[in-house]
């Protein structure tokens, strides 16, 4: 830009200067010419006499000279050239009948050279020449080209200044906020960046601040999780190493205590089975990797696992009941609906009286497959609802651990739903005690719609 000020002007406003000096000197010629029309010949006499009345041209230096290039006319009284032959390259063009003009800046003054025939009954008698050397025009231009560089300096320093400037509050930002990513990446996840204006590097800073805010969460459940898990799986292995310790240090244990405690170290050891085996499932879910869905008739898998649970649901004296739509068919895998029904029932036994229910329905709502299982058990306390699908979440935990829950079940089923793009809610029951929990999942296609 600051070449283009600094060259631009100047070239419009010395062709400018140029075009002005061909008008002008043109101009003088054009006198000169009038003067000594009507000269069949040029003599040194008869020039001067018709140049004696001319006034002043303006310019530096006339010559008049005849057709063979002599000089019979100088303006210029010391040093005058008539007599003497000259041989500019205008007057050559001028005696061959041609007008010519040529003008050049040399960095002091404006020269410009200007030549035209002089013409008698169509024929050329002789050749005008006129050269003008002008400073005060070349000192205008001088003092606008000083001015321009003066004003082009000012910018570029004033570009400069603002320059370092700027980057210097962008870059002090930008460390900033790389500072943060950094102490963020060392593990300091309650940092944040700090979130000034609303321009692109504040809007880095917001989305990496939210950024860290689910990260935070992440780790903060991943911990949780760990320590959880933990502590489940230290309580059964307690329990075993306890009772295996209380069969050693007894002397002469009579056989029948001896036998109650294996089996009781059997049944610790099929708790902490099933927790490994609930865990291993979440993991599972967690990594992404899901069996492909196929299409999955929902009525079927439930009858299968009623079959399952009716030994379980007789002996705590809870009557299971269930209807199925035989149009709900939706998109997964029969291990993931045999899952959240196995599940859900599951727990609706485990958290009933005797004498109580568990009704299952499998009914298809427009698009919708809808599981409800319905239980008039202890029910869940509202402060709990919206605790239950969370990882080791348990209630009542001796209740829990008295059923041989994990705490883990609720967790696998949402995750399998969600997973199959479907929802889970858990609600009291509209009537009496106990809960209601309802999955929604996609009717799959060619599935008949209701
Ligand atoms: P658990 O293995 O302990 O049953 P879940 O994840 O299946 O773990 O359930 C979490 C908690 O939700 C349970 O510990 C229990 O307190 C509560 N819960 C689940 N289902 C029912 C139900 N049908 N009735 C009452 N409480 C329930």
């Amino acid at each position: 830009m600051l070449i283009l000020l600094n060259s631009y002007p100047l070239l419009v406003s010395q062709n400018l200067v140029f075009r002005s000096k061909q008008a002008a000197m043109s101009g003088s010629v054009k006198v000169i010419e009038s003067a000594l029309s009507g000269l069949e010949t040029l003599t040194q006499d008869n020039v001067s006499q018709a140049l004696a009345g001319v006034d002043e041209t303006g310019v530096s230096r006339i010559l008049i000279t005849d057709t063979a290039g002599r000089v019979l006319y100088d303006s210029r009284e010391t040093g005058s050239a008539v007599g003497l032959y000259a041989f500019y390259t205008e007057i050559v063009q001028a005696l061959g009948g041609n007008d010519a003009f040529f003008c050049r800046y040399d960095g002091q003054a404006f020269l410009s050279r200007v030549a035209a025939p002089v013409v008698y009954h169509n024929e050329t008698v002789g050749a005008i020449y006129a050269y003008e050397y002008d400073t005060e025009q070349a000192e205008l231009f001088k003092n606008l080209r000083s001015n321009l560089l003066r004003i082009s300096l000012l910018i570029g320093v004033l570009v400069v200044l603002l320059g370092r400037r700027l980057s210097k509050m962008l870059t002090g930002r930008i460390s900033d906020l790389l500072q943060a990513i950094r102490q963020v990446r060392e593990g300091a996840y309650s940092h944040r960046a700090a979130e000034t204006g609303t321009d692109e590097i504040a809007q880095i800073a917001a989305e990496f601040n939210s950024l860290t805010d689910r990260l935070q969460t992440t780790e903060n459940a991943r911990r949780r999780f760990v320590s959880d898990a933990s502590h489940e799986l230290k309580t059964p292995l307690a329990g075993i190493r306890l009772l295996t310790d209380s069969i050693l240090q007894t002397e002469n244990m009579d056989a029948e205590t001896v036998r109650e405690f294996v089996s009781d170290i059997g049944q610790e050891a099929e708790r902490l089975s099933r927790i490994s085996e609930d865990l291993l499932r979440l993991t599972r879910l967690d990594s992404g990797a899901i069996e492909e869905a196929a299409t999955v008739e929902v009525a079927p898998v439930l009858q299968r696992v009623v079959r399952m649970l009716q030994m379980v649901a007789q002996e705590k004296d809870v009557t299971l009941h269930c209807e199925a739509d035989p149009n709900a068919v939706v998109m997964a895998t029969e291990d993931d609906i045999h899952q959240i029904l196995y599940n859900l029932m599951e727990n609706g036994i485990k958290y009933s009286m005797p004498g109580g229910f568990v009704h299952t329905k499998v009914t298809v709502d427009e698009r919708v497959v809808v599981l409800q299982v319905t239980d008039d058990g202890v029910g869940i306390p509202d402060e709990d609802l919206s605790h239950i699908f969370e990882r080791f979440y348990r209630v009542d935990k001796m209740r829990s651990r008295a059923v041989g829950g994990t705490g883990l079940g609720l967790s696998i089923v949402r995750d399998t739903v969600q997973r199959r793009e479907g929802t889970i809610e858990a609600a009291h029951r509209a009537e009496g005690r106990g809960t209601v929990f309802t999955v929604r999942l996609p009717l799959a296609e060619g599935g008949e719609e209701v």
